[in-house]
């Protein structure tokens, strides 16, 4: 039987797998086991600690390591740069892989192959009991029970099911994490696809894939479908490579199979993230305040029903309105392309959509800058003195005050430049050309025209606004 490995393999000059230190590290499946372990180890020493201490005076630990460490810097940081490297280190991917090995291994009934399950679970137990029970997220026991619950969903999902159902059908990043790091630059595929349909009989890379995954495949369909570069398949067969590429290579170029779930997730999560949080947090604290619609909806529903604090009914009602705004916004745009260029709305709506991907992935980047040299670096630091009882404290980096944190402010420009000039390369598949290109162009980027617009009104009213008060 003839194997990849009987024929030299040069490597080519953008394949991370080219240096020696990369393939003995973040190519080694051994090394990332370590790596997933001990990062296991802290997730649980986290939960445990939050169980023991409940309160949010005597426990710093738990809520920045999750909510400082983990969802910042290895999500919003890394899956527009470096691409889906959260999930490559992530302790229950690792947890997942290893029971199911020795569990049940029983197929998921066809009712639970559903790709909003995950989703569905992310916005539910996380976005709206932000916005509706607010700072109740931030309390240590419940960022302990939030994670105790997952990672328990983890074992249990694991021990009764197939490998790779927890990661692809239950876990609230499986199908988030792998669609946004298109916007990023690396890529994972195999060598010459030529040499591995003709000379390689059994593709080793597949059948080591736990998710049942085909990487011969990927540059084909030019989608990599919820691969967690878990690397396995990396260590099966030297034809594997992870590619530096142009930023956002994939959503350049047309995508033969277009997945509904992976527009859907940039959609919902635009609305659910983005524009809400410019709502409710962007402008909940300016001096327009009092006037913004959400709150007098918001103030007037609690009013009216009698029920308050700890529910928050200006929250969810600035939820709701995203929420239809983005939708109108996205999907009529959508339709009205469609009318004008001629083709179906599934159409426009699976091949523009993917242009959405970078709108609010990258324009997170800049509250977690920010946030990184107000909040994020102290607590972290002294969470982890807390936790492992070291005596030694840290300060913040610097004042929410400091105006050259401003800068940060550049980030959702870039963003929506970024989704613009996407959205302008794929309304060319199209071959519309002329006036009516740039109608269509103008009404498929309506969502993207009203993001840069709340930005900036946003920032005047920040820095400009008439009180002179500065939040
Ligand atoms: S899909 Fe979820 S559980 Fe699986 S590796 Fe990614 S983040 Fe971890
Ligand atoms: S293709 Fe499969 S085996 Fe390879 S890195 Fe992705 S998830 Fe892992």
């Amino acid at each position: 039987m003839k194997k990849f490995s009987d024929f030299p393999l040069i490597r080519e000059k953008n394949d991370l797998l080219r240096f020696k230190l990369f393939r003995s590290t973040f190519g080694n499946v051994k090394f990332l086991n370590i790596l997933r372990a001990s990062l296991l180890l802290l997730t649980l020493y986290a939960i445990f600690f939050g169980l023991i201490h409940p309160d949010r005076k005597e426990n710093i630990f738990t809520t920045a390591l999750f909510w400082g460490l983990f969802w910042p810097f290895f999500m919003v940081i890394t899956l527009p740069t470096v691409g889906n490297f959260f999930c490559m280190v992530c302790p229950h991917g690792f947890l997942s892989r290893k029971l199911s090995k020795s569990g049940l291994k029983l197929n998921l009934p066809k009712g639970l192959k559903n790709p909003y399950i995950g989703l569905g679970l992310n916005i539910i137990l996380y976005w709206f009991i932000l916005y509706t029970f607010p700072g109740v997220l931030r309390e240590p026991l419940v960022t302990a029970l939030f994670f105790l619950f997952f990672t328990l969903l983890a074992i249990a999902v694991s021990l009764i099911f197939t490998n790779g159902a927890y990661c692809r059908y239950f876990c609230p990043i499986g199908r988030v994490a792998p669609a946004f790091a298109r916007v990023g630059f690396t890529w994972l595929s195999t060598y010459n696809r030529e040499l591995c349909d003709s000379k390689c009989d059994k593709p080793d890379c597949a059948f080591a894939c736990p998710y049942k995954l085909s990487p011969l495949k990927f540059d084909k369909n030019n989608s990599m479908d919820t691969c967690t570069l878990c690397m396995e398949c990396a260590n099966s067969c030297e034809g594997v490579k992870l590619s530096v590429r142009r930023w956002s290579h994939s959503l350049l170029k047309k995508i033969p199979k277009p997945q509904s779930w992976e527009v859907w997730v940039y959609i919902i999560l635009l609305a659910v993230i983005t524009i809400t949080m410019r709502f409710h947090h962007g402008l909940g604290h300016s001096p327009v305040k009092e006037s913004l619609p959400w709150v007098i909806i918001g103030k007037w529903l609690q009013e009216t029903t009698g029920i308050g604090k700890p529910f928050d009914f200006v929250g969810l009602t600035a939820l709701i309105m995203a929420l239809l705004i983005t939708l109108s916004l996205v999907l009529g745009g959508f339709y009205l392309t469609s009318r004008i260029i001629n083709r179906s709305y599934r159409d426009v709506f699976l091949n523009l959509g993917y242009a959405l991907a970078p709108l609010m992935i990258v324009g997170s980047l800049s509250h977690v800058c920010h946030f990184f040299f107000t909040h994020y670096y102290h607590e972290v630091i002294n969470g982890f003195a807390q936790a492992f009882f070291l005596d030694f404290r840290v300060e913040p980096l610097a004042d929410r005050k400091d105006t050259w944190l401003r800068i940060f402010n550049i980030f959702p420009f870039i963003a929506a430049f970024w989704s613009g000039y996407i959205m302008w390369r794929r309304l060319g598949f199209f071959e519309v050309k002329g006036f009516k290109k740039i109608v269509s162009y103008i009404l498929s980027s309506g969502i993207i025209i009203f993001y840069l617009g709340l930005t900036v009104f946003i920032l005047y009213v920040r820095y400009f606004g008439h009180t002179g008060h500065h939040h």
